[in-house]
């Protein structure tokens, strides 16, 4: 039963209550040993028979009564007992004084996961969505199980209860239908709750939504010591965004355009999609509420945080959606990404990071509302975010298991993360019947993909090189020999009209430092972009000669880093350029020992002295092997 709050309810009230009952309760809203005012509807020679409401009605027996009554007399009765075969029966109180409070019919509320076409049924929830068509108003109402559309016609195109927003706590009673395959309820009434009802309802949704975003327990696909320190802060991840589903909430996905950034977020993108279906009863449902998108940058440019923040708030404005969580992989946990950030702290856009690149945290943490990155845990780039999201995936729906067994090893091999779980990883994948040469081409045709695909996510495409979501393994197998071929090819191209423009010199500290003009002697605007190019020129070097080498690849305003063997720390090598070198205008990051700086143009020459000058100064590593080149 819903108490109200007629007559006197002071705490210090002792005089005892007797409650007065709405007209619509029934049975379910009586309890024995309770006061009730009554109404008698009959007299007969054994006692009155009484009302407390439409429903409810019982016996005072001759035996049990004070006085005597004729029909329509009030009295106050106490509910002795409720009797096998459903009868009331009840006593006659008299009291010199009590206070009333007055009852409300507490509904057979259905859980939304019970719906049942054809039944008439109320339900409680909190508004996730709110859409007018051009025909009813769509409310998305969430409860503990699940998300249901309830439609609500006042007009052709005019929005049905207006004073209803979203997230208010409502109860809704209606008709359940069938809409394109998913249940939908046809509102007869629709009451948005307030004050003690609205918590209690508020309370209920909240434990249960709060176990059911619970994540699954998996155990990691490979034993990894390193890894289990990240693991409770991934469940953590998979318990927000499972969450967020279940709120009716949309997920936007921003990840880094390269081979590690695809391994990591289409595992999560597959095990969302599933869950999102799952708690609508709908297959479309991923579609409106789902997105994932790279970033070009090794960083959120506010080209990309415009555009996610548009698109966010016109989904708001003409689809009554709620604001979207930004999910950022492979990406997203530098200095850089602030400003970024600090756009969307104007609005209720929670933000979620995991990444592996050399974490800002005093930066960027502040603005987060979680950040996995193994620098965190004195990890290092070794575990890669395609590693850490596979698991992610996992946590959030096993059942995305069987086809991601390949897809850590293809992450690592991507990002040549030296890791001691490598050789775990291609163990795994080789029981799915990719060898490493597989796996490096599946790298390099998603590094292809990407390039060309530029700002569009590609789903089907990127699904099918791969193979997670795919449905034809030989289309992969086809398209993996095309794309690595064809990249390979343009690689080699480039390479050849660079190499015999590339400077050398060794510096004092006896590493070898390459530099080259991409603007002069590179493809440009084709793949390999500067990055990958700077990246294999790189490699070619570390190959031939065996010593430390450091590469510069620098255009008219900027310059690509990739060293190997010595011990650069580029973040703060721009700090320090960018008080040296005054008018440079040096900005950049990345990890430590491979990054990029962009800076002003006609300042290019005392920028790159300045940077070499720090180069010659720096350590050598005592194991040529201990850094890698990564992009
Ligand atoms: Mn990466």
């Amino acid at each position: 039963m819903t108490v109200g709050s007629a007559g006197d309810s002071g705490t210090a009230d002792s005089r005892p209550t007797v409650y007065d009952l709405a007209p619509n309760c029934t049975r379910t809203d009586v309890e024995e040993g309770e006061r009730y005012h009554a109404v008698v509807n009959g007299v007969v020679e054994y006692g009155v028979f009484v009302d407390l409401s439409d429903d409810v009605s019982g016996l005072v027996h001759e035996s049990n009564l004070a006085g005597s009554y004729g029909v329509g007399d009030r009295l106050i009765v106490c509910l002795d007992e409720i009797r096998e075969n459903g009868d009331l029966s009840f006593v006659e109180e008299t009291l010199e004084e009590y206070r009333t409070v007055a009852v409300d019919h507490d509904p057979d509320v259905t859980p939304v996961s019970d719906l049942a076409i054809g039944d008439a049924v109320t339900i409680e929830g909190t508004v996730a969505q709110i859409k007018q068509t051009g025909g009813p108003t769509v409310f998305r109402v969430a409860d503990e199980s699940g998300i249901v559309a309830c439609t609500a016609f006042e007009e052709a195109g005019v929005r049905a209860y207006p004073d209803v927003e979203l997230d208010d706590v409502v109860r809704i009673s209606g008709t359940v239908e069938k809409h394109d395959g998913a249940p939908q309820i046809e509102v007869d009434s629709l009451d948005a709750l307030t004050g003690d009802v609205a918590d209690a309802v508020r309370t209920r949704l909240e434990a249960g939504l709060t176990e059911r975003a619970e994540p699954h327990a998996v155990e990691p696909l490979i034993e990894w010591p390193a890894f289990e320190k990240l693991r409770d802060d991934l469940e953590e991840v998979a318990r927000q965004l499972r969450r967020t589903v279940l709120e009716g909430r949309p997920i936007r996905v921003r990840h880094h355009a390269d081979g590690d950034g695809m391994c990591a977020s289409l595992p999560v993108q597959l095990a969302l999609e599933r869950f999102i279906a799952e708690v609508h009863e709908d297959a479309d449902a991923p579609r409106h509420l789902f997105k994932r998108l790279p970033s070009k940058a090794p960083f959120y440019e506010m080209e990309d945080v415009t555009r996610d923040l548009n698109f966010a708030l016109e989904g708001r404005a003409r689809h009554g959606q709620k604001l979207p969580l930004l999910l950022m992989l492979d990406n997203g946990s530098t200095e850089e990404d602030v400003p970024a950030y600090e756009n969307l702290a104007h609005y209720d856009m929670p933000i979620v990071v995991v990444d592996h690149h050399h974490p800002d945290p005093e930066a960027v943490n502040p603005l987060l509302d979680a950040h996995v990155n193994p620098y965190l845990y004195d990890e290092d780039y070794r575990i890669t975010t395609g590693m850490m999201c596979v698991e992610l995936a996992r946590m959030i729906d096993p059942t995305v298991t069987d086809e991601l067994r390949h897809v850590p090893a293809v992450a690592g091999l991507s990002d040549r993360s030296k890791a001691e779980a490598m050789e775990s990883y291609l163990d795994l994948a080789a029981e799915t019947g990719y060898d490493r040469g597989d796996l490096e081409r599946i790298g390099e045709a998603l590094d292809y993909a990407a390039h060309w695909l530029k700002y569009s996510a590609g789903k089907t495409l990127v699904s099918d090189v791969l193979n997670v979501g795919c449905e034809d393994e030989g289309r992969h197998r086809e398209l993996v020999e095309f794309l690595s071929t064809r990249a390979e090819r343009d690689v080699d191209r480039q390479l050849a009209a660079l190499e015999p423009h590339v400077e050398h010199e060794r510096l004092a500290n006896e590493a070898h430092l390459y530099r080259v003009d991409l603007d002069s002697f590179a493809h440009r605007f084709t793949y390999p972009a500067p990055g990958k190019t700077t990246g294999q020129l790189h490699d070619r070097k570390v190959t031939e000669t065996g010593d430390p080498v450091i590469t510069i690849g620098y255009g008219p305003d900027f310059a690509v880093l990739r060293s190997d063997g010595v011990r650069l720390d580029i973040p703060e090598m721009v700090a320090e350029l960018n008080e040296e070198v005054v008018g440079g205008g040096v900005s950049g990051g990345g990890h430590l020992v491979v990054g990029s700086i962009k800076f002003v143009k006609g300042m290019r020459d005392e920028v790159i002295d300045s940077l070499v000058a720090k180069m010659a100064d720096a350590e050598l590593d005592e194991e040529l092997s201990s850094t890698a080149s990564l992009d």
